[in-house]
């Protein structure tokens, strides 16, 4: 139980024991001066002063939070010798008192060691490496003084002495198993029985105080296990326990001996392993011992009677003594951070910290702060790119969104928008944007601008928020009118064959009444399966722009373009090919009957008005 309150606990009696010598010690020093051996009195009670110094400096030199395990070792033992040393004054005294004549001081000095076993069993019961022998210390000459009375109430009282002993050392030891079993539930995992975030923590600030002394390194490993929320919701919370729990045997079977392995809760686990004298080799072994684990994690799990497979995401972050303002916690969110950088590029792998990534996470959280205020301080805009036809006419156009921050600068949405679906803001800017898009579709078409289509990119998260419907049918009565709203195309990703796809074709459903059209965004890039891409209302695909850029050199990708124009031929659906670029992609296009295009090579996205020229200059 060598942990954090053990030596707190240890540290506080300090104090308690000097003033319980000081101030009594001053009572057996007016005895011995009554009784005629002050001399030895006095010399003992400079003793307990003497130890009372040494026992202020041990006091002081105690700082859980800074001392290296070695340091705290050895605090550990002087701080032991101080407690026997003052059980043993405290004998001393016992023994001075119990040879003089005098039987008032007798009955005193008794009193005197009853009292100190009784504060030694009740006070040090944490620790048996001194309530023991201290508790002897106090006890057996008492017996023995009992014993050699010589006569049958002497025998009477050593029998009770000795019971005495026997019922302290009982209770001290009961105290003590209470305390560790409290210490080992405050410190362990019930489920798995591997140390818990706190002892971790803990545990992490000392070797962190080591290095700082030795100057050497170590490294952390984040675990976090891929998926593993849906082994629990579909197989339910018994399974998920015990895949935990076989997860940690092998976690346990594989890493190495000197490591420390804890579990921060729910499917994260972390391990600090041993200390490097160069960084390299440190570096070296952590990945090594990552890659072993993710290779051994992936084998099959039995749990009855179920086979059940599980990947892992890996963070490592190394650690390394010299950084007086690091603590504990901000290497495990280090590991965090690079954990999240395994998962943010598919799980199953490693990741080591690096500068980078706390810059990328920094310049995440600015822009999250910011997009609260945008909407409010007029920064989000919308851009309008031409779709144009076979015969060159602008028959379309897709809303794409642009923010302006005054400290960013430009930031792009495809970093913006990720950051609004995650935080959950995309439900208040789609609003805006379609509010926005809306009257400019009733501007434009009030000053003549006659588009076939008009194209809107929805999120996932928007058009599944309970209130989607809703609202477009509100900004529909309110800004178009039942033709323009038959120009609306919302384009979605393949994302959305994640969702509850039933709610989804729903949803897709009610707006379709509206008029709505409903177009599919990047196709081919994602993994949905034909069969599920079939069952929702879509009207019109767009080719992602990485096919089309990559047309001119990948003949595989000319066969994927070939194929998905055939597809939508069959199954009926409109066509939009995105990113078209140069002369070569559009003829190799209209070659294959792509009806209609959009990329850089007609024109980039444009402001309001510029589009509007732009339409006018190509009627
Ligand atoms: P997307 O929907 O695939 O939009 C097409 C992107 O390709 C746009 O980038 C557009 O500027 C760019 N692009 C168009 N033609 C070309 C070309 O010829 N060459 C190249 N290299 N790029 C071209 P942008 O505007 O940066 O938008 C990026 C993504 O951000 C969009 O991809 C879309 O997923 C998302 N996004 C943009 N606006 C919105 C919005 O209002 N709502 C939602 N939910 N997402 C949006
Ligand atoms: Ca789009
Ligand atoms: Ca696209």
């Amino acid at each position: 139980m060598k942990d954090k309150r053990f030596h707190r606990f240890l540290h506080r009696q300090i104090p308690l024991f000097i003033a319980l010598s000081l101030v009594p010690g001053l009572g057996y020093l007016f005895l011995g001066w009554l009784n005629d051996v002050f001399t030895p009195a006095f010399v003992w009670y400079l003793l307990i002063v003497a130890t009372s110094i040494w026992g202020v400096r041990i006091y002081r030199n105690f700082d859980f939070d800074t001392m290296s395990e070695q340091r705290r070792d050895r605090w550990y033992q002087q701080c032991s010798w101080f407690m026997y040393a003052f059980f043993l004054l405290w004998v001393l005294i016992f023994l001075l008192y119990v040879r003089l004549d005098t039987y008032k001081l007798h009955y005193i000095a008794i009193f005197t060691e009853i009292g100190a076993s009784v504060v030694a069993s009740t006070l040090l019961a944490s620790d048996r490496r001194l309530y023991r022998p201290i508790i002897f210390l106090l006890m057996v000459p008492l017996v023995a003084y009992f014993s050699m009375i010589g006569e049958w109430y002497g025998y009477v009282l050593t029998a009770f002495a000795a019971t005495l002993t026997w019922v302290l050392l009982h209770a001290a030891n009961s105290t003590h198993q209470l305390l560790m079993q409290a210490s080992h539930q405050a410190t362990h995992d019930t489920l798995t029985g591997l140390h818990n975030r706190q002892y971790f923590i803990d545990h992490l600030q000392k070797r962190m105080n080591s290095l700082n002394e030795s100057h050497e390194f170590s490294y952390l490993l984040l675990i976090d296990l891929d998926h593993f929320k849906t082994v629990n919701d579909s197989l339910g919370h018994d399974v998920g326990d015990q895949l935990l729990k076989l997860v940690v045997a092998r976690l346990l079977q594989h890493v190495p001996d000197d490591c420390v392995v804890a579990r921060l809760g729910g499917d994260e686990f972390i391990i600090s392993g041993r200390s490097f004298a160069e960084r390299e080799a440190c570096e070296r072994t952590s990945l090594e011992v990552s890659e072993r684990l993710i290779t051994h994690l992936k084998e099959t799990y039995i749990v009855d009677p179920h086979h059940l497979y599980i990947s892992a995401s890996i963070g490592v972050s190394i650690i390394s003594g010299g950084n007086a303002d690091s603590n504990a916690n901000s290497f495990i969110k280090e590991a965090d951070i690079a954990m999240y950088e395994v998962k943010a590029k598919g799980r199953d792998g490693v990741f080591m910290f690096n500068e980078e990534m706390s810059r990328r996470v920094e310049s995440h959280l600015e822009i999250e702060r910011l997009l609260h205020f945008a909407l409010i301080n007029h920064e989000i805009t919308l851009c309008y790119q031409p779709q144009v036809n076979h015969e060159g006419r602008v028959i379309g156009a897709e809303t794409l969104a642009r923010w302006t921050n005054p400290v960013l600068g430009p930031v792009s949405p495809v970093q913006f928008i990720p950051i609004a679906e995650q935080t959950g803001l995309i439900v208040e800017l789609g609003t805006h944007i379609l509010e926005t898009g809306f009257k400019t579709l009733r501007e434009w078409h009030d000053s003549g601008i006659d588009l076939d289509q008009f194209s809107i990119n929805i999120s996932m998260r928007q058009l599944t928020h309970y209130h989607f419907v809703a609202m477009v049918k509100d900004l529909v009565e309110h800004y178009l009118d039942d033709k323009l709203s038959r120009k609306l195309v919302f384009e979605i990703t393949e994302s959305i064959v994640a969702e509850d796809i039933d709610r989804v074709i729903l949803i897709m459903n009610q707006l379709k009444e509206l008029g709505i059209r409903f177009s599919m965004d990047d196709f081919g890039t994602g993994y949905s399966s034909l069969s599920n891409l079939n069952r929702l209302p879509l009207n019109e695909i767009k080719i992602d722009r990485a096919f089309v850029n990559a047309l001119s050199h990948h003949e595989g990708d000319r066969a994927m373009v070939t194929t998905i124009l055939k597809m939508a031929g069959i199954l009926q659906l409109s066509i939009v090919a995105e990113g078209v670029e140069t002369e070569a992609q559009l003829d190799f296009l209209r070659g294959h009957d792509c009806p209609i295009f959009q990329g850089y090579y007609y024109s980039k996205p444009l402001p309001k008005e510029q589009f509007a020229a732009y339409y006018r200059g190509h009627l």
